[in-house]
């Protein structure tokens, strides 16, 4: 079933699922579980499924440059969650995490992780680094995206975590672009004494990451969503803990010209446990619509 860009994509109730892998489980086992899973959702009206084609960042589909999961062995999970959702008249939406939660690059490929000024590893939690937009990642990211959607009828992509963490990014990629681009290095004092130019040369590295998936997908499936999220929001990583109504170092008006929906991580704990107040959430979601001109949805 090919993608079909109607406007399905602005008011359909998405929902983020993730498999649990169990080791040697026939692949029989594994169709029962994800019919169980899809027809669960589907009961309770949720009518579009966002998923990660990758366990720990390694291959749970045919065809990536990542290994596949070995928990998994040659069951193709994702052909399988892809027929169980389309055979429903639900969509399907290839997800990452983006920048973060991604063992197998971090591991495998040291020099693509952001880095401090002094050039340490910057660490989303004591395991996981968090990588750089700039290093080859992002094109990693967008080739592995692009064979994915040209192989398996996806009617969207939703990337999360599209962010340079606090400090960052100082690595070998990043210094090697700034000079190119400004005609001098790169140093942390003058971040410090200079950060507008830091935070602009942030800005567009994001949007440019933005716009090279944007012409993959015109490339390769052009009637797939293109959805982003950046996370990082006020002062901290993921915007968890600031007030901060716009987040800052997303140049939200170039983005408007390349991706088709925005998610914002924002409604955190909703019903029980609000992390802001929701006047504070509705003045994000106007900001961020006029500036992009998209919808935008206010997902946790
Ligand atoms: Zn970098």
């Amino acid at each position: 079933m090919k993608p079909v860009k109607d406007d399905w994509y602005k008011l359909c109730r998405i929902y983020l699922e993730f498999i649990n892998p169990k080791e040697r489980a026939s692949v029989q086992e594994w169709e029962e579980y994800i019919e169980k899973s899809v027809q669960t959702a589907k009961s309770v009206g949720l009518n579009t499924l966002a998923f990660d084609p990758y366990y720990g960042g390694y291959a749970i589909h045919k065809g990536s440059a990542a290994p596949y999961n070995y928990d998994i062995g040659e069951a193709d999970i994702f052909s399988m969650m892809e027929r169980a959702v389309h055979k429903r008249g639900m969509k399907l939406v290839a997800f990452s995490m983006g920048m973060h939660f991604q063992p197998y690059t971090c591991r495998q490929y040291p020099s693509w992780v952001q880095r401090d000024s002094k050039g340490e590893p910057i660490r989303y939690t004591e395991n996981w680094l968090v990588m750089c937009p700039n290093s080859p990642f992002g094109n990693y990211l967008i080739q592995d995206f692009g064979r994915l959607i040209s192989q398996y009828p996806i009617d969207g992509i939703y990337i999360e975590g599209l962010y340079f963490a606090d400090g960052a990014c100082f690595c070998p990629y990043c210094r090697e672009k700034f000079v190119n681009t400004y005609g001098f290095e790169m140093l942390s004092e003058e971040a410090e004494r200079e950060p507008s130019q830091y935070t602009k040369f942030r800005e567009s590295s994001l949007t440019d990451f933005v716009r090279r998936m944007r012409r993959m997908i015109d490339q390769k499936s052009p009637e797939t969503i293109w959805m982003a999220s950046p996370s990082a929001f006020g002062d901290d990583w993921a915007g968890m803990h600031s007030g901060a109504e716009r987040p800052f170092e997303i140049d939200f008006a170039s983005w408007g010209k390349y991706v088709d929906v925005i998610h914002m991580e924002r409604q955190w704990g909703y019903p029980t446990t609000p992390t802001f107040p929701l006047r504070n959430i509705g003045q994000s979601v106007q900001i961020i619509r006029a500036e992009t001109h998209k919808p935008v949805f206010r997902n946790t």
